[in-house]
C-alpha cells in the first residue's frame, strides 16, 4: 500500500515535470516560428512593395494567432509551477491568491482569462529581450 502510494507519488511528479517541459518546447517552437513570419513579411515586402495586402495581413494574423497560444501555455505552464501572472503589473502571484499583492489587481481563474485578448503591453516571450508587442503594432 504504502509502496503503491509512493510510486503513485513520484510518477505524477515525473509527469508534471514532462509536462513542463514539454510546454516549454511548444513556446519555444512558436517563438521561433514568429520570428521566421517576421523575417517572411520582411522579404516578401522587400521583393514587392506592392505585394497584395492581403497576403501580408494573413501572415500578421498568423503571428497574432502564435501570441495567443504562447499567451495560453504561458498560463498553463504557471500555473503548474504553482503560480500566476497579474494581469495588471506582470507580477508573479501564488495562485492561491485572488489578487495580486503588488497592485492590488484580481487575478483570472483559468476560465475567465481572455486568451484572444492582445493587450499593446503583452510582453510575451520569458525573455523579453526578444522584442515586445509594442513595436508590433506601431503601423
Ligand atoms: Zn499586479
Amino acid at each position: 500500500m504504502g509502496f503503491m502510494d509512493t510510486l503513485s507519488g513520484a510518477t505524477e511528479k515525473a509527469r508534471n515535470v514532462s509536462e513542463v517541459n514539454n510546454l516549454k518546447r511548444k513556446i519555444l517552437y512558436e517563438e521561433e516560428r514568429i520570428v521566421e513570419v517576421f523575417a517572411d513579411i520582411g522579404k516578401k515586402y522587400y521583393k514587392n512593395p506592392d505585394e497584395d495586402p492581403a497576403v501580408l495581413k494573413t501572415l500578421c494574423e498568423d503571428i497574432d494567432t502564435r501570441r495567443r497560444r504562447i499567451k495560453k501555455m504561458r498560463f498553463e505552464l504557471n500555473s503548474m509551477r504553482g503560480y500566476k501572472i497579474c494581469p495588471k503589473c506582470d507580477a508573479e502571484v501564488n495562485e492561491k491568491f485572488q489578487f495580486c499583492g503588488v497592485c492590488g489587481a484580481r487575478l483570472p481563474d483559468a476560465d475567465d482569462e481572455d486568451f484572444t485578448s492582445l493587450e499593446s503591453n503583452d510582453y510575451y516571450t520569458e525573455s523579453d529581450s526578444f522584442f515586445n508587442a509594442d513595436t508590433i503594432k506601431n503601423y
